[in-house]
């Protein structure tokens, strides 16, 4: 898909540029904001979920936004799809955010470092905290993972290299 021409970018076309990334919803929603009542995504303290983000790509204002890290935290939880009244599917539309902005290459280091991790040692979560609330219970720091299948591990890495993300070059 080509690139979006950011400061060219009509209301409609914005709107269009969702529907084609998989978020037809955005023209159902009515700016309810029920969704961001249930999302851990505001919850965890970011600025730019539900209505807020919505209203921003309904009205066209892309360009002020695509910088903002807020979509990446989207935990895929569905919580938004479920209590929508409007079947827009929320989540539907945050991830279709998610794919204009990385084909703008506004990535958040946060959606990187699973992946380096996954890459490295067959696991995505690197938290120190986790770790120790692993240890706390008695378990090893780290799950076992497909580091210790070396067919395995070398196919995640061959998916990982070979995919958008590989063609970034961070692995
Ligand atoms: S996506 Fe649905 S729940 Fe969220 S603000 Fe729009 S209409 Fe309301
Ligand atoms: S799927 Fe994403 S946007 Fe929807 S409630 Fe879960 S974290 Fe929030």
């Amino acid at each position: 898909m080509a690139a979006l021409n950011l400061s060219k970018m009509s209301q409609e076309e914005v709107i269009q540029a969702v529907i084609d990334h998989g978020g037809a919803g955005i023209t159902k929603c009515i700016q309810c904001n029920a969704c961001a009542s249930v999302c851990p995504v505001a919850k965890a303290g970011f600025s730019l979920y539900g209505r807020l983000l919505f209203r921003k790509l309904q009205t066209g204002h892309y360009e002020e936004i695509i910088e903002d890290a807020s979509s990446w935290a989207c935990q895929a939880c569905n919580r938004c799809t479920e209590i929508c009244p409007r079947d827009a599917r929320p989540f539907d539309i945050v991830f279709a955010f998610r794919r204009m902005q990385a084909e703008e290459l506004a990535i958040s280091t946060s959606a990187f470092t699973p992946l380096m991790s996954l890459h490295a040692t067959g696991h995505a979560v690197t938290s120190e905290a986790s770790k120790k609330l692993r240890q706390q219970v008695g378990l090893d720091s780290q799950p076992a993972t497909s580091i210790e299948d070396e067919q395995a591990q070398k196919e995640i890495q061959t998916l990982l290299e070979n995919g958008p993300m590989g063609e970034l070059g961070i692995f």
